[in-house]
């Protein structure tokens, strides 16, 4: 158990952030936003905030400084504010786990190689004729991804045939690209887990997700396991946390084959919106339980009481939080963010399904 009144620092100010915030206050705790831009979710709820660009390394120290421990809510931080803090304070999940899911070559190397996870054909692609070698080896279609910055299915195009090959390399600029095989999937989920300093590790249930244009739209927890495989999901999802040496929330995001086959699309070293139903399933909430990770107290329960489907509210489905709230058993979580957008997560709902 650690002293209450003690400082979380947070790089970013999304809403991930905010909702850290929120959960860091009910344990206790102060927080500190780390973020460019002022006027962000979580800075505008944080007991202090640092406006300044990531590279600003004095910024960072000063940051640092004020912060019993530090941790971030997205993952393009750059490498370098995480290392200068951690000069300064102990910062969780670490940099290797940032630099790991910086770049989605070495996330699937890692992947296969260090943590024996199952995941699909991949290759560096510099020229057409490796992309063009790539789908014979493979087969039709593959998918033609950047190797960093790609969230919410930006930065990737699915080259269906050889003919395509050419506009695909063309559109995602010809460099630093990774081919992946096509996973013919029959339903994606993700498991959201924790694992505390001491090594610790709990795993929520199988959550499975559907995509909308490309994002997180709805999650359903917990899933219906039909085809048995929870118990291997999750033992995949250990391996990766202790390769990692990791501390603090994670999201490991699978695709399930038929016949019951499971490969690991990509990891999210932080909270994840795949666990967002948490927040009213009646377990530890998963912004809490990063909470008690990274501050060293004992991981809380996770086993939901309800089952529940998370929506995102997405640019101006916002405006329909009112009428959601109303209904029963249905719970908004407001990001208040200023601008609607199209596109742009304003806020979920989570919708209680079952009592268990
Ligand atoms: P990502 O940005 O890698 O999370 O991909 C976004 C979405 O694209 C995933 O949730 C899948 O629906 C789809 N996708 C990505 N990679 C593959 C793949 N190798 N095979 C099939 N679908 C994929």
């Amino acid at each position: 158990m650690t002293k209450p009144g003690i400082t979380i620092g947070v790089f970013g100010g999304g809403q991930l952030g905010r909702m850290l915030v929120q959960a860091a206050r009910k344990l206790g705790f102060k927080t500190h936003i780390f973020d460019p831009f002022d006027d962000t979710p979580a800075g505008r709820i944080a007991d202090k905030q640092t406006i300044s660009p990531y590279e600003d390394m004095q910024a960072v120290t000063n940051f640092a400084k004020t912060c019993d421990v530090v941790t971030y809510e997205f993952e393009n931080i750059p490498v370098i504010a995480v290392e200068q803090a951690a000069r300064f304070t102990a910062v969780y999940p670490d940099k290797f786990a940032l630099q790991t899911s910086h770049d989605r070559l070495i996330e699937k190397t890692f992947l296969r190689d260090k943590a024996g996870a199952p995941v699909v054909g991949f290759a560096p692609i510099e020229t057409m004729n490796s992309l063009s070698g790539f789908m014979k080896k493979y087969g039709a279609p593959v998918i033609l991804k950047t190797r960093r910055f790609g969230y919410d299915g930006k930065g990737q195009i699915k080259v269906d045939t050889p003919r395509d090959v050419k506009a695909a390399f063309a559109r995602l600029g010809g460099t630093d690209l990774i081919a992946e095989s096509f996973a013919p999937f029959v339903r994606e989920f993700s498991i959201v887990a924790a694992r505390g300093r001491e090594g610790e590790i709990s795993c929520y249930p199988l959550t499975e997700n559907v995509h909308k244009d490309h994002r997180l739209h709805t999650s359903i927890a917990p899933a219906d396991d039909r085809q048995n495989i929870g118990d291997k999901a999750h033992a995949i999802t250990h391996r990766i946390l202790n390769a990692l040496n990791y501390v603090g929330v994670m999201g490991v995001e699978f695709f399930e084959l038929e016949g019951g086959g499971l490969i690991v699309n990509e990891i999210a070293p932080r909270v994840h919106n795949s666990g967002h139903w948490t927040q009213d399933a009646g377990c530890t909430d998963q912004f809490e339980q990063h909470i008690r990770a990274i501050t060293g107290m004992e991981l809380g329960g996770v086993v939901p009481k309800r089952s529940v489907k998370m929506t995102n509210l997405i640019g101006d489905e916002i405006l329909q939080a009112d009428a959601l709230a109303k209904k029963p058993n249905s719970y908004v979580h407001n990001y208040d963010k200023r601008d609607i957008k199209p596109g742009r997560k304003m806020g979920h709902v989570n919708e209680v399904l079952e009592e268990k």
